[in-house]
């Protein structure tokens, strides 16, 4: 997969992609990533890249131009049509099906804002994708094409160590993951549940499924309404909600 990220602030992303699971991703070949400063791109002799609201108001907003040439310049090298992504906190909200669908592509330009925001022709003409990271605003799309662009790396077949580690991973599923215990077995009188301990893989496999459920069921049973129940969660549920009232 190759990934282009058109920021002002390129620096920002040194620590997050030379370490890790996304530097590994890359000395694999799994990956290549390609800072882009746009404001090379800007066709005006002070390489401004925003300007004033028409209409007037406060903020500024990025101009389409040096954004529309940057991914013109970034296409034209590519073998592939490219997904082009613009962050910002109006966009379909992320989640891990996303992340899966966006697993998939060979070449993604996401696009960094900053300031009041885009220019609307940016958005209307040029992405194909508008993603939000969560209810909240951010001073820019560094962080949010941070979140993504991790969450998407990590599932690149190789790039974690062990290939079936994801299958299992909150959301993958459809449901929350179930509780993780390591060493020592009994941790200032804070015990590790028998099961675990048992060495029978048949039990430790059932008590993780319903752990599984009943996380989800506690804690988001709004992510229930989609899943697909089998008779045997059924009927946990059942029991849970029955020892509720
Ligand atoms: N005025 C804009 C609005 O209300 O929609 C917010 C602009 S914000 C200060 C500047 C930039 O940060 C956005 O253009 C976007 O790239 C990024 N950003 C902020 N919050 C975000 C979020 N929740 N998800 C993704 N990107 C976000």
């Amino acid at each position: 997969m190759k990934i282009d990220v058109l920021t002002l602030f390129p620096t920002m992303f040194t620590g997050v992609f030379n370490e890790s699971i996304l530097k590994r991703a890359q000395e694999k070949g799994a990956v290549t990533f390609q800072l882009v400063n746009f404001r090379e791109f800007a066709d005006n002799k002070h390489q401004t890249v925003d300007d004033y609201p028409y209409g007037g108001g406060a903020g500024m907003v990025l101009k389409p131009q040096p954004i529309f040439d940057a991914v013109d310049h970034l296409t034209k090298q590519s073998d592939h049509r490219p997904r082009i992504i613009l962050l910002c906190p109006q966009g379909e909200r992320y989640t891990q099906k996303k992340a899966e669908e966006l697993a998939k592509e060979q070449h993604i330009i996401f696009i960094c804002g900053h300031y009041e925001g885009y220019d609307e022709r940016i958005r209307e003409h040029l992405v194909t994708d508008e993603i939000s990271i969560g209810d909240y605003v951010l001073t820019g799309g560094e962080l949010a094409a941070m979140v993504v662009i991790d969450s998407v790396v990590r599932l690149l077949p190789g790039v974690l160590g062990n290939e079936h580690s994801p299958v299992h991973d909150s959301y993958s599923s459809g449901l929350l993951e179930h509780p993780h215990y390591t060493r020592p077995a009994d941790f200032r009188g804070m015990k590790v549940p028998d099961v675990l301990l048992s060495g029978n893989h048949r039990l430790i496999e059932e008590w993780r499924q319903k752990q599984s459920l009943r996380r989800t069921w506690l804690r988001r049973p709004d992510l229930l309404e989609t899943y697909e129940l089998t008779e045997q969660q059924k009927k946990w549920i059942e029991q849970w909600e029955k020892n509720k009232r």
